[in-house]
């Protein structure tokens, strides 16, 4: 069975905004006719892009995690804990739910991204054997898990307002998750300047 031909093939391309489909055109300076945003048949420099931000989230990852990302005070004593040493914390002080989400949503969701969106960049660059059908999956994936990754800095903040009720104790976030914040913002901009259709341009391996 032959592959479902590409718009460029039927002479089409769309609209980004507004999904108005036109005549293609070679014009790098085309613009919708419908709503005048750029129109171009992949998104300039995706990979490119891509990877720069990829690269710059897993830099930042390393003093996201160094650094401590809050501060546990109580009179007798005040301990500075970072992402493993709080997730430690938690499951020693009697809340293993709070520490597997807090595992979760800083260690197991960034590394995936890291990893799927490393698989997916390289494999569209090497036009690789991966099927297209699954490496689209593994797109839609980390869109998905995009959702999730700022349950770490939602934690930071529900723990932090749960002890301020206690007068004898609280938990302040500190710049460790001003890091992580960017890890997670950086991560979720390498997905969205990733253009998904680079995954079909590349059709032998069906
Ligand atoms: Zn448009």
């Amino acid at each position: 069975m032959s592959a479902p031909p590409r718009a460029q093939e039927l002479g089409m391309m769309s609209c980004h905004v507004c999904r108005l489909v036109t005549a293609y055109s070679e014009d790098p300076h085309a613009h919708c006719p419908r709503c005048h945003s750029a129109l171009h048949v992949r998104k300039q420099g995706s990979i490119a892009r891509s990877w720069a931000l990829l690269l710059a989230a897993a830099m930042f990852y390393i003093p996201a995690n160094v650094f401590p990302i809050m501060r546990t005070q109580s009179l007798s004593s005040k301990d500075d804990n970072t992402i493993l040493s709080g997730i430690f914390e938690l499951w020693r002080a009697g809340s293993p739910g709070l520490a597997v989400i807090v595992f979760t949503a800083s260690i197991v969701v960034p590394m995936l991204k890291f990893i799927i969106m490393t698989v997916l960049l390289v494999s569209v660059q090497r036009s690789s054997g991966l099927v297209s059908k699954q490496r689209a999956r593994l797109y839609r994936f980390v869109e998905l898990i995009g959702y999730w990754s700022m349950l770490d800095v939602f934690v930071v903040a529900i723990l932090s307002a749960l002890v301020h009720f206690q007068i004898l104790s609280r938990v302040e976030p500190l710049p460790g998750v001003v890091y992580f914040g960017v890890v997670v913002v950086l991560t979720m901009l390498s997905a969205m300047s990733f253009d998904p259709r680079l995954i079909w341009d590349n059709r032998k391996s069906q």
